[in-house]
């Protein structure tokens, strides 16, 4: 089980705000920074709540809106700079038309870039964790995904049963390489003194309205980050646009039993984070309302 440090870097919608920056995400994980969008002004946040730009090793976008990738080009030209340096390659991933957008954005040719298109069903192994994709539900023309982030499932010494059994120090590198241990006549078996631990699980939607898709990929999640561009007051507008309202993300907390939800991607007209606490916490009690620099570690 290793650390996730995770730090909200924008958490407005559509246009920046002095509150709010536009939508990033970002996470720490074993060294490696993941960023889950990249709105306009991102690398001067990580600045801000300390995420090396230079441990950048995944930029994955959830659609093509400007409020989502205007980041992109200032941070490659900020990492290009320094390219020398740089010998890892950074992937970006988006749905279809990623590649296309990205190079008009950029407009520069960055040995260490790579862009892959991808849609749902696309996943990346990380050794101790997984990313994969999902469609979410924000157009009619063109594809959104959302993302989940999880870590494999740990095999666990069960303490007690090996404190009886007597089973100590260099014995449990031997049943780990063997899968067995023999204590005097008796074997004992690494399944019997092991139980399994699952990983972490964090999802993130970027924009979508409702989706059914949504709930089940993040079942049984940690933290469930999901948008909430309206209040109910303004419900023709987030189903016009695609968006969801702060109660259509409490629903979808609550049936997929998150642990818990972060709210983001917040409309600028709403000024008062209590307030669209309140209407999502009739819904589903465990609700924060994401601020820039809002940090999670577990
Ligand atoms: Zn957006
Ligand atoms: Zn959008």
């Amino acid at each position: 089980m290793l650390m996730m440090r995770l730090v909200v870097l924008g958490s407005g919608a559509a246009v920046p705000s002095p509150e709010r920056n536009l939508t990033s995400i970002a996470l720490r994980y074993e060294g490696d920074v993941f960023l889950f969008d990249c709105g306009e002004g991102t690398q001067r946040q990580m600045m801000k709540y300390k995420i090396s730009y230079s441990k950048v090793r995944m930029i994955l976008i959830s659609h093509l809106h400007g409020d989502h990738i205007f980041g992109i080009p200032g941070l490659l030209y900020t990492l290009s700079i320094e390219e020398n340096k740089r010998k890892e390659p950074l992937l970006i991933a988006g749905p279809k038309g990623t590649e296309k957008r990205i190079r008009e954005l950029v407009s520069k040719d960055i040995p260490f870039l790579k862009i892959e298109e991808i849609d749902e069903g696309w996943n990346i192994d990380l050794g101790s964790a997984v990313i994969y994709a999902f469609r979410t539900n924000h157009s009619n023309n063109g594809v959104s995904l959302g993302y989940v982030f999880e870590e494999k499932e740990t095999l666990r010494f069960d303490k007690e049963k090996c404190e009886k059994l007597g089973i100590k120090g260099k014995m449990f590198k031997i049943i780990e390489s063997e899968g067995y241990i023999k204590l005097g006549k008796k074997t004992v078996k690494m399944e019997e003194i092991t139980y399994k631990k699952k990983g972490k699980k964090i999802v993130i939607t970027g924009d979508t309205a409702y989706s059914e898709n949504t709930i089940k990929h993040a079942s049984g999640s940690d933290i469930l980050f999901h948008e909430a561009t309206f209040m109910e007051d303004m419900r023709d507008k987030a189903d016009e646009d695609f968006h969801s309202t702060v109660m259509d993300a409490a629903t979808v907390a609550n049936k997929a039993r998150v642990k818990k939800l972060v709210l983001y991607h917040i409309g600028n007209r709403y000024k008062d984070d209590k307030e669209i606490e309140d209407e999502a916490k009739k819904i589903f009690e465990n609700t924060v309302v994401a601020k820039d620099g809002l940090e999670i570690h577990l």
